[in-house]
């Protein structure tokens, strides 16, 4: 029987780890499918505090995981694929081996939607980037281009026309699902360009492992060509990685889970801590604290339970 079991191994569950072992819970971590999670994607972070010269993403989150080793958290390989939440003590099923707790921290993340294009995933933290706030300065001058029609894209496109030479925005239809005011902010970015009712067919050059352009299809006329990019920002949605706790934590629509105050979930003694709940800031600072967040409140269950 653990105290702490914590799901999820990037910012929000590795700092969760570090609170909870030194608080002497013994913590368990299960490092999911994407051990590290989306910080291991990433190249250099510049905006995470205390390193003026910036940090390398997987160094960054490799150092979290070292620091919660040193207080003695522990780590399991693989993902969890069931859980029963019904009753305490908690139970999570890691690939076959049925695991107890008498608390559990959901920092499972949530997943960057990918065009799925072998190109594309070859070249990511090549030029190729989920995330705008993490890698926009990187191309200054240069040409950038957006994948998205929804509001992630709008903003991603706008905050990228600060460093880009030209942004050019890429849809594959031509109604858009953003909000009009962040539409209308992007259509009157006289940096933007829009290509409507067109999708990417590949992602070149894996050969150099750099972005140096795309072939794109308009879906209208059938015109194929190709354009030169340096920044290639996918920003079709996320997905939030709560498929295995559906009908036990509350969530949105769209599979967030629903916070009921701090780091609590609708489960008492259960919590979330980072993107799993965050549609909107998604940074690793803010998954850093929400993970120091839960791991409080998961130390004050405990103790008014006696344990
Ligand atoms: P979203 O609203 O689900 O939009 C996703 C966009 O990506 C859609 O335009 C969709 O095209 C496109 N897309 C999906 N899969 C694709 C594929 N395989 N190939 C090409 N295009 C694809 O996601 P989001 O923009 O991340 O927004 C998520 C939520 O967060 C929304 O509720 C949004 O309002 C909110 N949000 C708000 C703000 C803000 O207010 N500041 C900022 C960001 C996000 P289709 O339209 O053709 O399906």
């Amino acid at each position: 029987m653990r105290n702490v079991v914590i799901v999820g191994s990037g910012c929000a569950g590795n700092t969760a780890a570090i609170y909870t072992a030194r608080a002497n819970l013994s913590p368990l971590v299960v490092s999911g499918h994407e051990a590290g999670g989306q910080l291991s994607l990433t190249t250099l972070v510049e905006n995470f505090p205390g390193f003026p010269e910036g940090v390398n993403g997987p160094d960054l989150v490799a150092a979290i995981k070292k620091q919660a080793e040193n207080f003695g958290a522990e780590y399991m390989h693989g993902a969890v694929i069931e859980a029963d939440l019904s009753k305490r003590p908690f139970r999570v099923n890691v690939e076959g081996e049925w695991i107890e707790t008498r608390t559990l921290i959901i920092a499972s993340g949530a997943s960057a939607r990918w065009l799925g294009l072998d190109s594309e995933q070859k070249l990511i933290g090549h030029g190729v980037s989920s995330c705008a706030t993490c890698d926009g300065f990187f191309y200054r001058g240069k040409k950038i281009m957006v994948i998205g029609g929804g509001d992630s894209a709008m903003e991603e496109a706008n905050f990228l026309s600060r460093f880009g030479s030209e942004v050019t925005l890429v849809h594959r239809r031509d109604q858009f699902r953003a909000s009009k005011i962040m539409l209308e902010r992007a259509r009157s970015n006289p940096k933007i360009k829009f290509l409507t009712s067109t999708v990417v067919e590949e992602v070149q050059d894996i050969g150099r492992q750099l972005v140096t352009g795309v072939r794109l299809r308009n879906l209208a006329t059938g015109a194929v060509w190709e354009q030169e990019v340096d920044g290639f920002f996918v920003a079709i949605g996320h997905i939030p990685n709560t498929a295995v706790f559906r009908g036990q934590i509350e969530t949105d629509a769209d599979g967030y889970i629903i916070s009921k105050g701090g780091a609590r979930t609708n489960i008492p003694g259960v919590f979330h801590a980072g993107d799993v709940q965050d549609r909107v800031y998604r940074q690793a600072i803010t998954a850093a604290g929400a993970g120091c967040m839960a791991a409080m409140e998961a130390e004050r269950f405990l103790e008014a339970e006696g344990h």
